[in-house]
């Protein structure tokens, strides 16, 4: 960390930043340019991550070396992390291929989706239960009933399912009946949801919030891990922008630069990024491109009868012709798609 301070500082202010500095078991370092005086903290920054110290008399800036998550850092943790869910990888050179209806509407409906996305190479089913919608007067998901569905299509279809969960108080129930837990954009930042689902150990897909920076959902991971877990995918499903010619706006440099600064694995949702599913397969392969541990995208066999987010959906047809796309270029990126055993 490096402590800026104002060109009028006093002596005596230098040595109050500098005693503060060491009294936190750190050591100080002085020095004097022409224009400006700085002092450089040696030892371990995270000891003053909480410590006001712009607010000293005298200082100007406060500037951190090290970022202020730890756990997700690549520097604490140089090698990819490969998230296992029930037995398929993500990272580490994994690409998962994640698909599936935005809400759990039918055990028909689930069956119909499952087999086709399956056939296709998908190796995770999602489906919301619990869903996040604007308007309270929006179809809000079946319950645990749609848990129930979604669990049993897994089964049948041996495919793993993922499912957001919206309240710390259905942790415990959501967590019975998925393999891995959702954190939805509008929830990235409720840190009481965070903590206890990474209190389950399960695997977590984290998806940014719409307004959140890179590092704000880094620091969102932060929380999770430092519930002891390693577990967690992140995940780029768009950000706000002017434009409304699309849902959100797909930050697709969002995937490298996580994969710089950090060691989990990262996937791209370009269903909630585009919104438009003319748009949906350039993105998918885009975000590829660029890195991305896995595809999230979800697909529903009447998009016009769909209860939640069916102007997005691709059809099952349409998404079995993205799969054999991403496939192909998966192989010639050197990754491996995660598969499951033939369906019988
Ligand atoms: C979803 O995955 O269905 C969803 C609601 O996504 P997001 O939280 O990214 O909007
Ligand atoms: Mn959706």
């Amino acid at each position: 960390m490096i402590i800026v301070l104002k060109p009028d500082v006093t002596e005596e202010q230098i040595q109050h930043v500098i005693e503060r500095v060491e009294s936190l078991g750190l050591r100080a370092h002085l020095s004097r340019g022409t224009y400006r005086t700085i002092i450089g903290v040696i030892g371990d920054e995270t000891k003053l991550q909480a410590e006001p110290l712009a607010a000293i008399p005298g200082v100007a800036e406060v500037v951190p070396i090290l970022p202020p998550y730890k756990l997700a850092s690549r520097e604490a943790h140089p090698l990819p992390t490969v998230v296992d869910v029930a037995g398929v990888k993500i990272g580490g050179g994994h690409v998962a291929l994640i698909a599936g209806p935005c809400a759990v509407e039918s055990y028909e409906q689930m069956e119909t989706i499952a087999a086709a996305v399956r056939r296709a190479g998908a190796s995770i089913l999602r489906g919301g239960a619990f869903k996040p919608r604007t308007s309270p007067y929006s179809f809000q998901g079946l319950g645990e009933e749609g848990l129930r569905i979604l669990r049993a299509v897994g089964d049948q279809f041996g495919m793993p399912v993922v499912t957001e969960v919206m309240d710390p108080r259905r942790v415990e129930l959501v967590s019975q009946y998925a393999d891995m837990l959702q954190i939805g954009a509008r929830n990235m930042q409720n840190f009481t949801l965070l903590s206890e689902v990474g209190k389950t150990q399960k695997p977590i897909l984290l998806k940014r919030g719409m307004s959140a920076t890179v590092q704000d959902l880094l620091m969102s991971a932060e929380y999770i891990l430092s519930e002891g877990t390693s577990q967690v995918v992140l995940c780029e499903r768009g950000v706000k922008g002017f434009d409304p010619a699309t849902r959100n706006l797909f930050d697709v440099a969002a995937v490298p630069l996580v994969h710089q600064l950090s060691h989990l694995p990262i996937i791209v949702d370009p269903s909630h990024a585009t919104g438009r599913p003319d748009l949906i397969p350039a993105c998918a392969m885009a975000g590829l491109a660029a890195g991305a541990d896995g595809v999230h995208v979800e697909v529903h066999h009447q998009p016009e009868k769909a209860l939640s987010d069916g102007a997005q959906a691709l059809l099952p047809e349409q998404y079995a012709e993205l799969a054999q796309q991403l496939k192909q270029l998966a192989q010639l990126l050197g990754k491996t798609i995660s598969t499951l055993e033939p369906v019988q």
